[in-house]
Formats: C-alpha cells, sequence, structure tokens
C-alpha cells in the first residue's frame, strides 16, 4: 500500500505542548490574558516535540505606545538597527514579555552617557502606559505577561493612540509632537505591521 501523504499531513499530530499555554486549556485568547507561550508546531515524521518555548521580545510597557510610531529612526545607528530588527521579529508573531526597567530595545543605549533608561521618571512612564493600555485591552499588564501584537491589538491601540486615551505616559517626552503628527498621519510609514 503506498503512503498517503496527504492524510499524513491531515493527521499529523501537534505537539503535546500546544494543548496548553503554561498549563491552561489551549486558545488563542490565553496569549491575550498573559499566559507564557510554548511551542505550536506540528510534530514531525518522528513525532518528536522540539520541547521550546516560543522566542519573546522583552518590552517595557511604554515602549508599547512608541513602537506605534516607529519609522526607522532613532538616537543612534546602532540604536535603530536593533529597534528595527525587534519590530520585524514583532511582524513575524514573536510575542512580547513585559519587563520593569531598561529592555531589549534599550539595550544600545545603556552604555551611553546621559542614557535616561533607568530612571525613575522613564519608570513611572511604564507605570502610566501599562495602566492605560490595559484599560484598552480590557487585561491587566504586569511583569511577565505576555502581549501578541496582532493586527486586531495593534488596531485597537493606534486608535487609542490617536484618540489621546493611552497617551498620558507621552506627557514631557520630547518627541510627543512628532508622535502626534505621525497618529494623525495614520501611521503611514510605520515599521510595525505584525500579521
Ligand atoms: S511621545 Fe515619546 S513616549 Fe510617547 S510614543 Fe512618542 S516617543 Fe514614545
Amino acid at each position: 500500500m503506498n503512503f498517503d501523504f496527504r492524510e499524513a499531513r491531515v493527521n499529523r499530530m501537534r505537539c503535546r505542548k500546544s494543548t496548553a499555554y503554561a498549563g491552561q486549556t489551549c486558545c488563542p485568547v490565553a496569549l491575550l490574558i498573559g499566559e507564557v507561550p510554548v511551542c505550536r508546531s506540528e510534530l514531525g515524521l518522528n513525532d518528536v516535540c522540539c520541547d521550546k518555548r516560543v522566542m519573546t521580545v522583552s518590552i517595557r510597557p511604554h515602549h508599547l505606545l512608541c513602537m506605534l510610531t516607529y519609522l526607522g529612526k532613532g538616537y543612534t545607528p546602532a540604536f535603530v538597527e536593533n529597534y528595527s530588527t525587534i519590530v520585524q521579529r514583532l511582524n513575524e508573531g514573536e510575542p512580547i514579555e513585559l519587563v520593569e526597567g531598561p529592555d531589549t530595545l534599550c539595550q544600545p543605549m545603556l552604555d551611553e552617557p546621559g542614557c535616561h533608561c533607568r530612571n525613575e521618571s522613564v519608570r513611572n512612564r511604564d507605570r502610566t502606559a501599562a495602566a492605560d493600555i490595559a484599560l484598552v485591552l480590557g487585561r491587566p499588564l504586569e511583569k511577565g505577561n505576555s502581549v501578541v501584537l496582532d493586527r486586531q491589538t495593534l488596531s485597537f491601540l493606534r486608535d487609542a493612540f490617536a484618540n489621546g486615551s493611552i497617551r498620558k505616559a507621552c506627557q514631557g517626552c520630547e518627541w510627543q509632537s512628532m508622535c502626534s503628527a505621525i497618529a494623525r498621519n495614520e501611521f503611514r510609514g510605520c515599521h510595525l505591521t505584525p500579521p
């Protein structure tokens, strides 16, 4: 009897890790309520699970706002290169893990003179952003939570950004008028464009 590859593909089991997000019932919404995602890949021909957690990007809360208006410009070439790489990973569907303090985007700036990434004022910006965004998404945003910037979530956030309801954290930021102009321009040219 010939082996039917089409049938095999239909019947191929998903990795057992795919049935749960950190012990919860499998559900895409789990990602939106903060569970840690794990491998969802199909089992290979030998039914071996890769047993890997999905990679996550560490992001501090106020950068959830800044990324909405990222046009590929920034403080230094190294900062821009790193930022663009991170945004590309998010565009490919990688989840975010929320962190306190400096995050992946901050890394190239941490040794720069006058680096503000560890300042209490920036941590306050994070707390304000997390509170506002949590209201829009209808879920808590705390350290260790997972956020997936899919198209719908991004649309919610950009609408809220444009109408000002999540902009309290932007008060005092030197880029405020530029980001407002980008929002008025309906985020044209912005790099964050998830699947
Ligand atoms: S105004 Fe500042 S804090 Fe607000 S999104 Fe722009 S860069 Fe980020």
